[in-house]
């Protein structure tokens, strides 16, 4: 099995150093509504997670809650609250929108604020062994800690910035009194009106990067496995990770595999350009969320692409066509006198084809493809009323288990269309019904009465195809 690790910049075969694989995925710092760029994230690194049980290895998987930053702090002035109940609320919205997704909860959810003692005591260390130093903060009674770049040699080694471009990028917020532009806040000294912790440097907060590796090696251990993320990520959150990990342990690597998700940009540039984001809460307002999923899974974790409600509608179709080849794989088989005992490996070819994609750096672009392709196997032998029952069932197997895999639910509850009264839904079958016999009739001008009536009355589009009519809402 085959990872992109962004650290040797290259693809490498995975080998983790024991089981189960220790995992950590940078998460959330909530201060408003998750969106797509959230659900493209995690939903990748779900299902990285899921490949590498369906491989046999066990996972453990951490996941943090940034609950306490300028950003929540900002937000909370906003909102006229306070910062937890902002984290709180945004929080309970990530919970809300990955269950939808089928985003699997991590087996453990750190939050900065209940790791303060750590945090402090990892500072000290920091400080103790020469790569951290105090400045008067600017109170003038608090101090500011920060990580001094210069004793940590291979910094840039993740980001592969020279050391020139890391100081002109640090010099947009220049601080005179910092040794080296490079050097970052390990602790922040308190600001009126703000959240603070009590500290050996009296009252402040962490700063951001230095509680990533304190949750990190406090859940996982001095060295973890696959460290996740978006790409945006990697310098300077990631290159500071490695600095601080490294310099408090001596165990290098601190990620044996740096694993960074393409960011999903807008299609209206100004929507992006203004800051603004497109939630996950309003776009499953109309478009079922495992065919959301399944759009974000279209293309590589890696590719950085951009979200195109076009194409979204394109995939709910996609969905909808493997929802409705399992139904139909199940009707037929239904119809069937079957002996289970019999066995078929007519779709090991498929198995096979998933499995070479997954196994090259995870590649759902290609092992969706596969998928499209049993569906369309799956739905020539519903066609076929001879056809083995042994092959339908085998058929129907492994789309379970490879939707499953990818955690694309094949539940047709979940579609929109039934977001109709069970009243309504009644009305619409009979009439489609009413319809589809006019047609065998050959009495257009009822058929075409009766698409009319389903669309003035109900909103619903009929479709006709060789297997029958089919609806949906407009
Ligand atoms: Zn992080």
């Amino acid at each position: 099995m085959q990872i992109t690790n962004t650290l040797s910049g290259r693809k490498e075969t995975f080998e983790p150093a024991s089981l189960p694989v220790r995992m950590y995925v940078c998460g959330l710092t909530p201060k408003n509504e998750p969106h797509l760029g959230h659900a493209r994230l995690f939903v990748a690194n779900d299902v990285i997670r899921r490949y590498l049980e369906f491989r046999g290895y066990p996972v453990k998987y951490v996941q943090n809650f940034t609950d306490i930053d300028d950003k929540t702090i900002e937000a909370a002035k906003r909102e006229n609250t306070t910062a937890a109940e902002v984290a709180r609320r945004y929080m309970d919205g990530y919970f809300r929108d990955m269950d939808a997704l089928g985003v699997r909860r991590a087996d453990e959810f750190t939050y900065v604020t209940q790791f303060m003692p750590q945090i402090i005591d990892c500072v000290q260390q920091l400080i103790d062994k020469g790569h951290a130093y105090t400045l008067p903060g600017e109170n003038g009674v608090d101090q500011d800690v920060y990580f001094a770049t210069a004793t940590f040699p291979e910094y840039g080694k993740l980001s592969k910035r020279d050391e020139e471009a890391m100081q002109a990028g640090a010099r947009i917020e220049p601080d005179e009194r910092k040794r080296d532009p490079r050097d970052f806040a390990l602790w922040k000294s308190a600001k009126p009106g703000e959240p603070w912790w009590d500290s050996p440097w009296g009252h402040g907060r962490p700063g951001w990067h230095i509680e990533c590796s304190v949750m990190a090696m406090a859940t996982l251990g001095e060295q973890i496995d696959i460290h996740g993320g978006g790409m945006d990520l990697i310098f300077p959150h990631h290159e500071n990770e490695i600095a601080q990990s490294e310099s408090l342990t001596g165990v290098s690597p601190f990620a044996r595999y740096w694993v960074h998700t393409g960011l999903l940009q807008l299609g209206d540039e100004k929507m992006a350009h203004s800051g603004k984001f497109v939630t996950i809460r309003s776009v499953l307002e109309t478009v079922p969320a495992p065919a959301l999923r399944l759009y974000l899974l279209g293309q590589s974790y890696r590719t950085q692409f951009t979200y195109l409600a076009e194409q979204v509608a394109a995939t709910v179709t996609r969905w909808r066509r493997w929802v409705e080849a399992r139904q139909s794989a199940e009707r037929a088989l239904a119809a069937q006198q079957t002996s289970a005992d019999e066995i078929s490996d007519a779709f090991a070819d498929v198995r096979e084809e998933f499995i070479a994609a997954m196994d090259d750096d995870f590649n759902t672009s290609r092992a969706t493809a596969a998928i499209d392709d049993l569906v369309r196997r799956l739905n020539d032998l519903s066609s076929k009323k001879d056809a083995s029952p042994a092959d339908r069932r085998a058929g129907l197997a492994l789309l379970d288990e490879l939707t499953g895999v990818l955690g694309v639910a094949l539940d047709p509850a979940r579609d929109l269309r039934r977001a109709v009264s069970d009243a309504d839904r009644v009305e619409i079958e009979r009439l489609v019904a009413e319809r589809s016999a006019a047609r065998q009739a050959r009495n257009w001008a009822e058929a075409d009465r009766l698409r009319k009536e389903l669309d003035e009355r109900f909103g619903v589009v009929v479709k006709d195809s060789a297997q029958g009519s089919t609806w949906e809402l407009k």
